[in-house]
């Protein structure tokens, strides 16, 4: 099944402590659709400036991504830049420029209106919901957004909560947005305020999944050398829907599955900087990662 993804396309600029990059291909919607694309046809929706190097488009286009909905407009690409710890789990955004975001309404092409799947990556909850009012009847909405949105849009993001089926958000996010310690009590707290599955993810410590009558906590890949962590969430959650796309079944083995092929894809991303690692994953890599993350948490012999 094919699936549609809206959320930002960027030009990043990253420092970590060993290395700084300017002008990577980046945005929650770049990330999500490469990840998803391992698993299901992607429809992105999205804009870009004309200064949007060419060699990024080409980079959707080896990955199969449908571009109709990517709009190209006068003026300049989104922009962000970001700045990370020797945590890496600690990161400080330097700047963000919305540039043709800031006036970003799309018109979905005919061809997307049936997508169903739909994956609403990072992005005002407005802009979320707009996009989500042109899709007739999708099968499964999920949805990603982060505490700027938690702290200044929280109206709009109550009614997006009312408006899907999932949503994935991090630990810092889940407690900001519930006013909980508890990460527990804190999925149990936003089940109840809208969508059937919440996803809550931990950095480098794995995530949980919470439904009414399930909880699966899963495992972070221990990896010893994490070049850049930019788009690790982004790439979680795109796999995690897209494999849910490919397998068209929403149950719970394979919610648990997908967040293990989430899981999967996101430590592979954080392996290189923007897409790089991504650009070059195989089939035979990510199959062989999902049975290492299988080993790791089997505990009953025979
Ligand atoms: P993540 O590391 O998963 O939080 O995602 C990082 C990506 O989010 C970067 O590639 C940024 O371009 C993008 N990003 C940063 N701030 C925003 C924002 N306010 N709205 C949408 N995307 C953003």
């Amino acid at each position: 099944m094919s699936l549609l993804i809206t959320g930002s396309v960027a030009l990043d600029s990253v420092k970590t402590p060993a290395e700084e990059r300017r002008d990577l291909l980046g945005g929650s919607a770049s990330y999500a659709s490469v990840a998803a694309s391992f698993f299901s046809a992607v429809n992105l929706v999205g804009i870009v400036g004309t200064d949007f190097p060419k060699n990024y488009f080409e980079l959707y286009r080896r990955h199969g991504i449908n571009l109709d909905g990517l709009q190209i407009a006068e003026g300049k690409t989104f922009r962000w830049s970001g700045e990370y710890e020797w945590d890496l789990n600690k990161r400080r955004t330097l700047s963000v420029c919305l540039n043709v975001f800031e006036t970003f309404q799309p018109n979905l092409p005919h061809g997307y209106r049936k997508t169903p799947y739909v994956f609403l990556a990072n992005i005002s909850p407005q802009l979320q919901m707009h996009v989500l009012a042109q899709v007739e009847r999708p099968k499964l909405i999920v949805a990603d957004t982060m505490d700027l949105w938690i702290e200044t849009q929280r109206e709009a993001l109550n009614e997006l909560l009312r408006k899907i089926d999932c949503i994935v958000l991090n630990e810092s996010e889940a407690r900001e947005f519930t006013k909980q310690t508890s990460l527990i009590r804190a999925g149990r707290l936003i089940l109840k305020q809208g969508p059937k599955y919440v996803v809550i993810k931990k950095g480098e410590h794995g995530c949980l999944l919470f439904a009414d009558n399930l909880f699966f906590s899963a495992p972070a890949y221990p990896l010893e050398d994490i070049r850049d962590p930019t788009g690790a969430g982004d790439c979680f959650a795109g796999a995690f829907t897209g494999y849910l796309a490919k397998v068209n079944r929403i149950d719970h083995d394979s919610l648990r599955k997908a967040v293990v092929y989430g899981s999967v894809i996101a430590s592979y991303c954080v392996e290189a900087f923007s897409l790089d690692r991504l650009e070059t994953l195989t089939s035979a890599e990510i199959e062989q990662r999902y049975q290492l993350f299988k080993l790791m948490s089997h505990f009953e012999v025979g």
